[in-house]
């Protein structure tokens, strides 16, 4: 994974981020390299995907985990930058888990297949210009047609990570009542695209999407009428977790490069790192990350040894309450390391380019996936749900 990264990515990130896009055979060179079905597997790859799709490094099906899935991701960050990753991989890695988990029939198989071939690309379309951490206040309506062929989908989506690369958008509507379904949404004529500037992550293609009755054949509805926001619900936990790899991951090259700095500028008549100071924030950013990995590894751990089932009923609290620590750690660190690079920290390419770069990125870590105050009251209102389930079970040694 580091040597295709590093052959295939690196070279071309400071290309890519003034043009503000990634050409689109490089996704099509992480399909044939391995890199697109095992992002969308995540810590499981089923057999059928494994005869199909390749996987890098050529890694049996069977011994694929989730420390696999936490590699790929952590070595992708290593570009410095979540633009890029996200803008390549977001949407396989958002959508295709849940098309695999909920949806049936020819057409979403067929959705599938083409994404995992790298022939066609998916964006994860729920957030609207009123409605973010509140999703239950979306608007986009999607209207069953009389002859029950295809829905009509009218709405507005905002800040949709790789949208501007799409063909498909996997789309949390409101349907009748108070019901919410998901829809695979074709780009087509009745769909309109177009780039959202943001403060950081310029190659990630973030759009506003406008469906004007956009006609979705029925077909390319994911599982059951009205159940689409629980699918996304428990979409999120997996969502959360690769966001934490990446915020560690952003984390160590601040370390790195901050390092790297520190022992070869001299100040004063000695280097940077002689100095006391300098010391004690390089110890304190590494006691934070450090900590942070040994989090994540623990909970990987712990997501692969329990049913799927037994780990989101234990776990969603704790993978939520990790993705905020994850960018409240990144966020001390990328200020800590800039500090010490000084100028150059602040400056678009040369040494501190990477840094500049995750300053830029930093709150699409803290914000999108649940904001980090979202994630740390849902936490623990998830943590006081599984007490009062095991302790109504009696499986607690002492009853309160
Ligand atoms: C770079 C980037 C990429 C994104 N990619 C996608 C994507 O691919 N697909 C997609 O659908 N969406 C995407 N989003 C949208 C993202 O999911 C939302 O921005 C996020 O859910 C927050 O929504 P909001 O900005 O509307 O904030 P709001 O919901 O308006 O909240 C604003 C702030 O208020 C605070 N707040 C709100 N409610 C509470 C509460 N109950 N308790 C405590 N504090 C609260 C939080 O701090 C929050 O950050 C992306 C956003 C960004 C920035």
């Amino acid at each position: 994974m580091r040597e295709w990264i590093d052959t295939n990515i690196v070279p071309k990130i400071a290309q890519w981020e003034s043009l503000g896009t990634v050409p689109d055979e490089v996704y099509k060179a992480c399909a044939t390299a391995g890199l697109l079905m095992p992002m969308a597997a995540g810590s499981k790859i089923p057999k059928w995907w494994a005869e199909k799709y390749p996987v890098i490094g050529g890694i049996d099906f069977e011994g694929w985990n989730g420390f696999h899935d936490f590699i790929v991701h952590d070595e992708m960050t290593r570009v410095g930058s979540i633009g890029i990753p996200n803008g390549l991989i977001g949407g396989v890695t958002l959508c295709i888990p849940a098309i695999r988990k909920h949806g049936r029939g020819k057409a979403l198989y067929g959705v599938i297949d083409e994404v995992l071939s790298g022939d066609k690309r998916i964006s994860l379309a729920v957030t609207e210009p009123e409605a973010g951490s509140d999703v239950r206040g979306i608007l986009t309506e999607a209207v069953l047609s009389e002859d029950k062929c295809h829905y009509i989908v009218n709405g507005q989506k905002k800040w949709i990570t790789a949208g501007m690369y799409a063909n498909y958008f996997l789309t949390l509507t409101r349907t009748s009542g108070d019901g919410f379904t998901l829809l695979v949404i074709p780009k087509a004529d009745n769909v309109t695209v177009r780039p959202m500037e943001m403060c950081g992550s310029s190659c990630a293609g973030t759009a506003f999407v406008e469906f004007d009755d956009a006609q979705v054949p029925v077909n390319y509805r994911v599982g059951e009428e009205g159940k689409g926001l629980s699918y996304i619900m428990s979409n999120f936990n997996h969502e959360r977790l690769f966001i934490s790899f990446q915020s560690l991951r952003l984390a160590r090259v601040c370390l790195e490069d901050s390092i790297g700095h520190a022992i070869t500028r001299e100040a004063f008549g000695k280097r940077l790192v002689d100095q006391a100071v300098v010391r004690f924030k390089l110890a304190n950013m590494a006691r934070e990350t450090e900590a942070l990995q040994a989090w994540i590894e623990s909970l990987v751990y712990q997501l692969d040894a329990l049913s799927e089932e037994k780990a989101v009923q234990l776990l969603a609290g704790q993978t939520a309450q990790l993705k905020a620590h994850s960018g409240i750690v990144l966020e001390k660190v990328v200020s800590q390391a800039i500090q010490i690079m000084g100028d150059l920290g602040l400056t678009k390419g040369g040494r501190g380019e990477r840094l500049e770069r995750i300053w830029r990125d930093v709150k699409a870590i803290t914000i999108p996936g649940g904001s980090e105050d979202i994630l740390l009251d849902l936490s623990v209102r998830r943590a006081l749900a599984v007490f009062e389930t095991e302790n109504n079970a009696g499986h607690l040694s002492s009853k309160i």
